[in-house]
């Protein structure tokens, strides 16, 4: 068994929110992006000081305590693709344990990955959640710090090997909920596939920086609008939270 260490922000053995059914979840530490609206901006410095390091070994020593309970091992972030090959390994660990073999394996992700990347990890993962922060470039560099090619990619990619468990869609007020923007990125989602699951999420303060904390919430009536221009372009499974 490999022994990369993964740098870690936390773990949560029992979650509800981070895949199908009750999971544990991984958090990396470290991310590409930037986001304005991060909801765990200490997460995204790759290096902070009092890094916690474990090893694949550890964690599935953690993983088999809780294994009667779990449905599936998720990974998250910070990004979980900056540190793939730990995402790799410890997958590969978890579907070679007899008694983890029938967790499922999901990767929550910001997309900003290369095909090699998803190429090393496919043989090993069961689904991956994908962000879609905005679909504009300039609006999504203005969001993240970064463009949108690499995840625009990333979705077809995913999608096109039957791995795509889901789009999430951060609904950030004033920034990509024009009805412009929420046409446009429906069009583009039902072009990919009609039944492809979107999950829009209204942003919440909670947690972001104190530069960002002025910015409004999503209100019930945005999720309610965004979900309506999703269905009319033809998507047929949207879920707002
Ligand atoms: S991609 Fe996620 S973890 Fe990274 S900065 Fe954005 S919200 Fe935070």
């Amino acid at each position: 068994m490999s022994s990369t260490p993964v740098r870690l922000a936390d773990v949560v053995p029992f979650s509800w929110v981070d895949g199908p059914g009750n999971r544990f979840v991984v958090f990396t530490q470290g991310c590409p992006f930037d986001c304005l609206a991060c909801h765990n901006p200490e997460t995204i410095p790759p290096h902070p000081p009092g890094t916690r390091h474990q090893t694949v070994a550890g964690l599935l020593t953690e993983i088999r305590l809780a294994e009667p309970y779990l449905q599936g091992v998720t990974v998250s972030g910070g990004e979980a693709t900056a540190q793939w090959r730990f995402v790799r390994d410890l997958f590969r660990a978890v579907r070679a344990d007899p008694r983890l073999r029938r967790l499922t394996t999901y990767v929550d992700t910001n997309g900003h990955a290369l095909p090699r990347v998803w190429d090393a990890l496919l043989p090993v993962t069961d689904g991956f959640m994908v962000d879609l922060k905005a679909l504009d470039p300039d609006v999504h560099r203005r969001l993240t710090g970064r463009g949108n090619g690499l995840v625009l990619d990333s979705i077809r990619y995913l999608h096109d090997r039957n791995r795509l468990a889901e789009v999430r869609l951060l609904l950030v007020p004033g920034h990509n909920d024009s009805a412009d923007q929420l046409e446009r990125t429906a069009a583009w989602l039902a072009a990919l596939d009609p039944e492809v699951r979107v999950v829009v999420i209204g942003f919440r303060r909670h947690g972001v920086r104190l530069e960002f904390s002025g910015t409004p919430e999503a209100t019930p009536e945005l999720l309610a609008r965004a979900r309506e221009a999703l269905e009319d372009a033809g998507l047929r499974n949207v879920v707002t939270v």
